[in-house]
């Protein structure tokens, strides 16, 4: 079975006083069978001195650098101690107008650079209303293929998060999720059977301690992506032992 992984997504919230209690709170543990990661905004991925857990950034440009206000480039982020980058989170498109062609470009600029996407996708509450569910998701994929191959999911990982349930409390069931995951799975196993079997698909979407075990006991949820959870040390710490 593939390794769980937990991932914290602050999103734009934390402080110093924050990556302190953080660190100190994963200072008593030893995880051995869970991969942790936590994901700060940009101005702090160089705080963190703790070797309990990996880091990864929430954003990267698909440009190289230049004349571009505001912009972070992967190999700025390859110079710190970043790993993971997420990418094509629903925010990120909703809120910031990225498409699947622009999520692509970014998500080949991380493994070109030799760091490891955490590829978002999932539907609205619409999409998955009008049956559209498979089909909508099936693009988002299909999107990477098109323009790095089959392969990219060799080292990337994936993350279904339904937009219905970021930050809303209504945590996907353990059914639901697992249903869509399969279908991912199944999707990417019509390319190369080998590389589906390996990819880890996390689930996000009101992850909490309570939530935890039931999701990431589904055969095919490696694990999860977790926004306002994992503003809390102990719930994230929780968490992830729910995954040990
Ligand atoms: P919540 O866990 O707050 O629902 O957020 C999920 C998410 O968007 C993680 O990327």
């Amino acid at each position: 079975k593939r390794k769980i992984l937990v991932a914290g997504n602050w999103k734009m919230n934390g402080n110093l006083a924050l990556i302190d209690s953080m660190s100190q709170t994963f200072a008593t543990q030893d995880f051995k069978h869970v991969d942790v990661v936590v994901c700060p905004p940009a101005v702090y991925l160089s705080s963190f001195n703790e070797p309990d857990f990996a880091i990864g950034a929430q954003n990267v440009s698909h440009l190289d650098g230049g004349a571009y206000t505001g912009e972070v480039s992967i190999s700025m982020l390859s110079e710190l101690p970043v790993k993971y980058v997420i990418v094509g989170h629903s925010e990120r498109r909703e809120y910031f107008n990225e498409s699947n062609e622009l999520i692509a470009e970014k998500v080949y600029k991380i493994l070109e650079c030799g760091l490891t996407p955490i590829f978002c996708i999932g539907e609205s509450e619409q999409i998955r209303e009008s049956g559209k569910l498979f089909g909508f998701l099936a693009e988002q994929l299909d999107a990477v293929i098109n323009r790095i191959g089959i392969q990219a999911f060799n080292q990337l990982i994936v993350a279904y998060e339904p937009i219905w349930a970021i930050g809303t409390g209504k945590t996907a069931t353990p059914e639901q999720a697992q249903e869509v995951h399969h279908f991912i799975r199944e999707h990417l196993a019509g390319h190369d059977a080998n590389t589906a079997s390996g990819v880890r698909i996390l689930y996000g979407g009101s992850v909490n301690a309570a939530s935890a075990s039931a999701l990431f006991s589904q055969p095919d949820v490696d694990g999860g992506l977790v926004g306002g959870a994992s503003l809390k040390p102990t719930e994230f710490v929780n968490i992830c032992l729910a995954a040990e």
